[in-house]
């Protein structure tokens, strides 16, 4: 007899960011894309925010959101679907921290850590940056990295981030 392997829903935490071509259509386009991935459900999402680029300033300022994920996938197999994402809004990996129609960043996958060559969980950087911050502290204002809350993680950074109107 054959069965349908059981698979266990996990909790992903996705950093949306866009700063060409449309951003905001960009972005909001992505959070469809990632609701139709296979085995997966967006269970809610920000709002769009806007924010100055980290790294070279002569690139436009950047629409950000941050997106609860329900998946059966694995850390890996999302990486896989989410850079064939960025592949299909024509991303080109030109400059280090340069301008990009669409960047996906796994920030959290349950409370599990990833360290991989291709992907390290919690995002290593996602505690010094606002913009990604601002928007998950919105969907999950409970949450809570290396013991301290985002609200304090959050306050320690001078960079603004504003909802867009
Ligand atoms: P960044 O998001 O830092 O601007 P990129 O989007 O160009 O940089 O990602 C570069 C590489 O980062 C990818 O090839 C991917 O394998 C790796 N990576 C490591 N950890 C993660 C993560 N948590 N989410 C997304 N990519 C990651
Ligand atoms: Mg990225």
């Amino acid at each position: 007899m054959s069965r349908t392997p059981f698979r266990q829903t996990s909790l992903a935490y996705i950093g949306l960011g866009s700063n060409l071509e449309q951003p905001r259509q960009q972005v909001a386009s992505a959070l469809d894309e990632l609701d139709a991935l296979p085995l997966s459900r967006v269970s809610s999402a920000s709002r769009l925010y806007s924010s100055r680029p980290v790294g070279p300033q002569d690139q436009p300022d950047f629409v950000n959101a941050v997106a609860a994920l329900e998946t059966q996938l694995s850390p890996l197999a999302l990486l896989d679907q989410l850079q064939a994402l960025e592949q299909r809004h024509r991303r080109r990996r030109e400059r280090h921290w340069g301008p990009r129609t669409l960047d996906l960043d796994v920030l959290l996958f349950n409370t599990t850590p990833v360290d991989h060559p291709r992907l390290q969980v919690p995002h290593p950087y996602m505690h010094e940056r606002a913009f990604v911050l601002r928007p998950l502290l919105e969907i999950a204002p409970h949450l809570s990295l290396q013991g301290l809350p985002l609200e304090q993680w959050l306050a320690k950074l001078s960079d603004k981030v504003a909802p867009l109107a």
